[in-house]
């Protein structure tokens, strides 16, 4: 299908208060020129036309199910000569988001302190929504902001961005709203049509939400409510649909923008209002039932009027859903999947990159700004700068949470004097992938020549630093807190850098928990004792910090051996029979007491004695060990014997049992470790070291 070859050229003067540049405007004139020598774009216009009319006459296209939303996924293509991201000319990811927002609120007649007007026809929800696409056309991943450093195709009049940007950038129209944001050109904004390009070109000076409502409103093919820049004679209103800008309830209006008006005191320019005296005009005579002569709609999008601008009307509402049932129910379809993509693991961006020069040594210090888009934590943060032949790449380990943007200053970096193009890259170092790189490097020009100092070419360097204090007395650098607070430091090549200090205050205490062990019988920070302690520490920035001591007592492990050996054999030193008290460390570092009660038995009985010792080592047997999910214990001893499972700090694990002789001992849930089993006879006891993986 081919859409009508609409070239929507907007000249623009006034589109905001604090821009008063004055350009006029083409689109008469242009669409004049296409008609005049593309005959299929004339028949396509003609053939728009009668379908939208006949839709409007049709009374089923009237009835229309309520909260119906039209999703359009949208991509940004920002073309800049390298501009830092986050300058004017290559506005940041935040900012691209800020200006969708509000134009969705435009779009929704939803945004805070939006007006309401007396006519029922004016400052209408639309229904028609736009998202950042989420997958690009290969189906991967994408934040739908695209930056393009290119020299060659960032400023330039239109008619030589466009075939460019048409043949090579834009991805396919009848999947995506393309918008492109250019550094500079000959209009402030303007949408072309036809079905080989149907994007729009924005300045991106002049890139705010009501002028992107205004390029959106002819995207779907509103035409401005005023009758030509040529004549600025009021239009015939003879027949509302056929005449002015095809919708009925814009009321006729000859020239462009507010002709002596003010937003609140609109003047009437036109007094065809009620000439069309069928029903389709709502302002015909009010004998006929009709609302009347009206004043100009300054408030309407699609005059030139930028700073009384708060509404569409009922009728271009129902043309713009015209147009997209009629041609653009794909990208709508392809909405489903492209605007509801959930958010990667990892996804990091550069919001803004500032090189600042250190007014005491000279030494240029970047900072940069990072959104992590990401559902996982950033900690490690790999930044590469390049300029001329000389290249720097450090790591820092850094903590960026989801959804947060947060600025980092780094060391300092001895970039190459003179003028230079620096290429600064980050990408998340911690073996991570990031799922968009598309966001991840900018350019900067600077120069970093030391001995001219020139004035001339300052931008203001600004910076932005909080500080949190604990109460509202506190001073930071000579200010008294809370506020934001604005303060100017000279830079050594004439410059200044602007500090935005915002002091804050909080009343949050710090909390922090603590497991620590000592031996029993130790003492630390004057307890000896279990149990949970909280101490209050004051912080260097004033505040409260509370910490929560859980302290843990080691218990001093005892353990009985029987020992029997023959004469002329030791245990452990000991020759002769009696009971002797060993301290060993234990593998918990704390003090064990072993008590050996050893007897040395006579040359004649040594060979039949059977000391526990040996009765285990001859008849018991565990495996495996290491064990993992279960230990087995076989035992052939003929005697009663029992046994006992303690931790490596002597706490009773299980409980004491007669040993059969096959026994099995879940331990697949017991923390990995080493444990001890302790077995027992009437004739003593004895220990075994078991480990647990
Ligand atoms: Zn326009």
């Amino acid at each position: 299908m081919r859409y009508p070859l609409v070239l929507t050229l907007l000249l623009w003067y006034a589109i905001k208060p604090q821009a008063q540049t004055l350009i006029s405007c083409g689109t008469d004139i242009i669409a004049q020129q296409s008609a005049d020598t593309n005959p299929t774009y004339a028949n396509e216009q003609l053939a728009y036309e009668v379908a939208y009319r006949h839709k409007l006459r049709s009374p089923v296209s009237r009835k229309k199910s309520n909260n119906v939303l039209f999703l359009f996924p949208v991509v940004i293509h920002i073309l800049h000569d390298c501009s830092p991201i986050g300058s004017d000319n290559n506005p940041s990811d935040t900012k691209i988001k800020e200006v969708l927002t509000r134009t969705n609120e435009r779009f929704s007649h939803s945004y805070t302190n939006a007006p309401s007007f007396e006519s029922p026809l004016y400052g209408i929800d639309t229904e028609i929504e736009f998202c950042l696409a989420s997958v690009n056309p290969d189906e991967e991943f994408t934040t739908g902001i695209l930056r393009h450093n290119d020299s060659d195709y960032s400023s330039g009049p239109i008619t030589e961005l466009s075939p460019y940007f048409g043949e090579s950038l834009a991805w396919d129209p009848s999947q995506y709203l393309n918008i492109f944001l250019v550094a500079n050109t000959d209009v402030a904004g303007v949408y072309l049509g036809g079905s080989e390009r149907d994007f729009i070109i924005i300045n991106t000076t002049f890139l705010w939400d009501g002028l992107l409502a205004h390029e959106l409103g002819h995207y779907f093919s509103l035409k401005h409510i005023f009758s030509n820049e040529v004549d600025q004679a009021c239009p015939l209103n003879t027949d509302c649909l056929l005449q002015g800008d095809f919708v009925c309830d814009t009321p006729p209006k000859g020239m462009a923008g507010k002709n002596g008006g003010t937003c609140d005191l609109p003047s009437n320019s036109c007094d065809a209002d009620e000439d069309d005296l069928s029903e389709n005009n709502p302002y015909r005579p009010v004998s006929m039932g009709g609302l009347g002569d009206q004043a100009d709609m300054l408030s309407n999008y699609m005059d030139y009027t930028g700073d009384c601008w708060a509404a569409f009307t009922q009728g271009q509402k129902a043309r713009m859903h015209f147009n997209i049932e009629e041609r653009r129910m794909s990208q709508l379809l392809g909405s489903i999947t492209t605007c509801m993509e959930t958010p990667p693991l990892y996804e990091i961006a550069l919001e803004a990159v500032q090189i600042i020069q250190d007014t005491i040594t000279s030494t240029w210090i970047p900072i940069i700004t990072i959104a992590n888009n990401g559902n996982a934590d950033v900690t490690e943060l790999q930044v590469t700068f390049s300029a001329a032949t000389t290249r720097f790449s450090n790591e820092y380990a850094t903590k960026i949470e989801p959804n947060t943007i947060t600025s980092i200053t780094l060391p300092s970096v001895d970039f190459p004097s003179g003028l230079q193009e620096v290429f600064i890259s980050i990408a998340p170092s911690d073996d991570t992938i990031d799922a968009y790189i598309g966001n991840n490097q900018t350019c900067l020009s600077m120069d970093f020549g030391t001995s001219v100092s020139s004035t001339s070419n300052c931008q203001p360097i600004v910076f932005t630093k909080e500080v949190i204090v604990c109460n509202n007395n506190a001073r930071v650098d000579g200010h008294a807190g809370p506020g934001i607070f604005r303060d100017t430091f000279p830079m050594s090549n004439g410059c200044d850098s602007i500090r935005i200090l915002d002091v804050v205050v909080s009343s949050a205490r710090i909390v922090s928990e603590i497991d620590a062990s000592i031996c029993e019988g130790e003492i630390l920070e004057g307890r000896s004792e279990k149990g949970a302690y909280i101490d209050i520490f004051t912080s260097s920035t004033g505040c409260d910090s509370l910490r929560i001591l859980n302290l843990s007592i080691l218990p001093t492990l005892e353990e009985t051996v029987a020992i029997s050996i023959c004469n002329g054999e030791n245990y452990q030193g000991h020759t002769t029979t009696g009971t002797y008290i060993d301290t060993l460390v234990s593998y918990s570092g704390c003090d064990s007491i072993q008590i050996i009660k050893l007897s040395v038995e006579d040359t004649g009985n040594c060979l039949t004695t059977n000391t526990i010792e040996s009765l285990i080592a001859a008849n018991i047997t565990f495996y495996p060990n290491p064990a993992t999910e279960r230990l087995f214990i076989q035992s052939t001893v003929q005697e009663t014997i029992s046994y006992a499972i303690y931790s490596i700090t002597g706490i009773l694990i299980q409980q004491p049992s007669l040993l059969k002789e096959r026994n099995e001992v879940k331990v697949q849930e017991w923390t990995p470790g080493l444990y001890f089993i302790q077995f027992t006879t009437k004739k003593g006891h004895s220990t075994r070291k078991i480990v647990v993986e």
